[in-house]
């Protein structure tokens, strides 16, 4: 995967999450860089960022997915919130190896 490809799929948790890039014009219909629907397993991102910001946008929705997945609520303390998304996000990077990488680019401004 180059640093100008688009990833299109996720795998997170137990499920098969659909990466769908989308231009600025999300920003103005949703006032956010990015979304994520977890009854449908698709993410939705704004290309019209700069790499570092965008992948930003990216492991945040991811963190929506693992919340979702791994079934957590705002009642959960914080060592509980911090233990449920370390092994929800090492697992993420571990089933992804090709997004980590690209992932890496991103963050150290590859290209868009
Ligand atoms: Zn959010």
């Amino acid at each position: 995967m180059s640093a100008d490809v688009y990833p299109k799929r996720l795998k997170i948790l137990n499920l098969d999450y659909d990466l769908v890039w989308v231009n600025r014009d999300i920003e103005t219909a949703t006032d956010s860089h990015g979304s994520c629907d977890t009854s449908t397993q698709t993410i939705v991102v704004c290309r019209d960022q700069k790499p570092t910001a965008m992948a930003d946008t990216i492991w945040h929705e991811i963190n929506h997915a693992l919340f979702a997945g791994l079934h957590m609520t705002g009642e959960l303390t914080e060592e509980r919130i911090v233990t449920l998304m370390t092994t929800g996000q090492c697992t993420v990077m571990r089933d992804n190896p090709d997004f980590v990488k690209w992932m890496l680019k991103k963050l150290n401004g590859g290209t868009r």
